[in-house]
């Protein structure tokens, strides 16, 4: 597969193979669900209220390959921040969705402010937070603001903020029953009633079935799996996957690829974000890339050129081969702004670049394209493999740069006819 999740046509077309069917949800341009590619999101963290800053942040995170960037309205001046921050994003000619983030008052913002209800794309809703003594009415309220303005809904319950009432109700059930299940099982059953028991509540309200998604996040990788399971067995809605607080750095990107890797080769998940804490200074669009890693490892998506590197070993005493690596992994990625637009299909070119003759022409081989280095005592040459077949060898100081122009006569050559053909 190899499509943005808003090129795949929104009417008829079959459910993509191995994924678990959904109705389509339009959200903005973009439909979410099983006939469409699993979409990627992410989530501002600028203040909203500052509509520059949060403007800029929603159009980086689009240009790293956010199809749907969700933004945080919490106060007044969130929400009357929002219209302008829209216009400015497509002043830049950014068309993503964005999505309206609302806990606690979303129902009370939503109908004082309706030039910000019409504004966003989608609205997001976790029942936890929308009152205790008037949630239903909250929540109806907001579900009313939805159906007025025909926008899609995504009621994404959350473990930290789980409805307390509902789940003290569970816990009392249990305890009176003859065979208690533990803790982890009730908090489960707890997420489970209160993501459906919503989306029931939604549609009485008159919300159509197909403006809704639903998400049920929790931080640990077992957990995620059990609920989205279980979930995805309950309910036909297009589901939102994400390891909620996955926390920092390699932690929370391996985290997230595992848990998020099992559902998606189940055929669970039609959108995903990778909730990572960025490091002081780091950047948000990091979460992007991630998300784009794993949906590319999987195959289920193609983003951008792969590069298959070995890890080295004992056989490469330099750092040559690291640092080629490095280079042509880098030459790829400042390239693929201008060969996205020349040469489509770009994207699913696999490079490799090995430490040695042990395995290094074999995965050349394998690959579009491919160079074996010299390890130590080798001879100082590196064969050039095209489409499994020695092109040629090699050698002295200059061969990255060979390298590189043999890399952009095979992308011109075979992508570049691609786009001839397509006229
Ligand atoms: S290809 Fe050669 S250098 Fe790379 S890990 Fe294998 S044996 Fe070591």
């Amino acid at each position: 597969m190899n499509a943005s999740a808003a090129e795949t046509s929104v009417e008829g077309g079959a459910d993509l193979p191995g994924r678990r069917p959904t109705p389509t949800v339009l959200v903005g341009g973009v439909p979410i669900g099983s006939r469409h590619p699993v979409a990627v999101q992410s989530m501002t963290n600028t203040d909203t209220a500052d509509a520059d800053a949060t403007a800029l942040q929603v159009v980086a995170l689009a240009h790293a390959g956010s199809e749907l960037v969700r933004i945080t309205v919490n106060n007044d001046a969130a929400a009357a921040a929002v219209p302008e921050i829209v216009r400015k994003v497509r002043g830049l000619g950014v068309g993503v969705p964005i999505v309206g983030d609302f806990h606690y008052n979303g129902h009370r913002l939503l109908t004082e402010h309706p030039a910000m209800a019409r504004a966003l794309d989608k609205y997001r809703i976790n029942p936890g937070n929308v009152g205790t003594k008037r949630r239903d009415a909250n929540f109806g309220t907001i579900a009313r603001v939805a159906i007025e303005e025909g926008k899609p809904i995504r009621i994404g319950v959350n473990w930290g903020s789980l409805d307390q009432d509902l789940l003290t109700r569970l816990m009392d059930e249990n305890a009176r029953s003859l065979e208690p299940h533990d803790a982890r099982e009730v908090m489960i059953s707890a997420m489970l009633e209160s993501a459906v028991r919503s989306a029931e509540l939604a549609e009485e309200t008159g919300l159509p079935h197909d403006r809704i998604i639903l998400s049920a996040k929790v931080s640990g990788v077992q957990d995620l799996v059990d609920v989205y399971r279980r979930l995805a067995a309950r309910c036909d809605h297009p589901l939102h996957l994400g390891l909620t607080e996955a926390g920092m750095g390699t932690r929370g990107i391996v985290a997230s690829a595992a848990a998020l890797a099992i559902l998606l080769q189940e055929g669970i998940g039609d959108t995903i974000r990778v909730s990572l804490t960025p490091r002081p200074g780091g950047e948000r669009t990091e979460e992007v890339r991630v998300a784009q890693e794993i949906l590319q490892s999987l195959g289920l998506r193609a983003f951008a050129p792969q590069v298959s590197a070995c890890p080295g070993c004992g056989r490469t005493t330099s750092t040559f081969f690291q640092r080629m690596a490095e280079e042509i992994a880098t030459y790829l990625a400042d390239r693929m702004p201008e060969w996205r637009e020349r040469y489509p299909g770009v994207e699913e070119l696999r490079v490799a670049v090995m430490g040695c003759v042990v395995n290094g022409p074999g995965e050349s081989r394998h690959a579009d394209i491919g160079i074996s280095l010299p390890g130590t005592f080798e001879e100082p040459v590196a064969p050039v493999y095209v489409d499994g077949a020695l092109r040629t060898t090699l050698r002295g100081e200059g061969l990255v740069g060979e390298f590189v122009g043999i890399l952009e006569e095979y992308v011109a050559a075979r992508y570049g006819v691609a786009r001839q053909g397509m006229g």
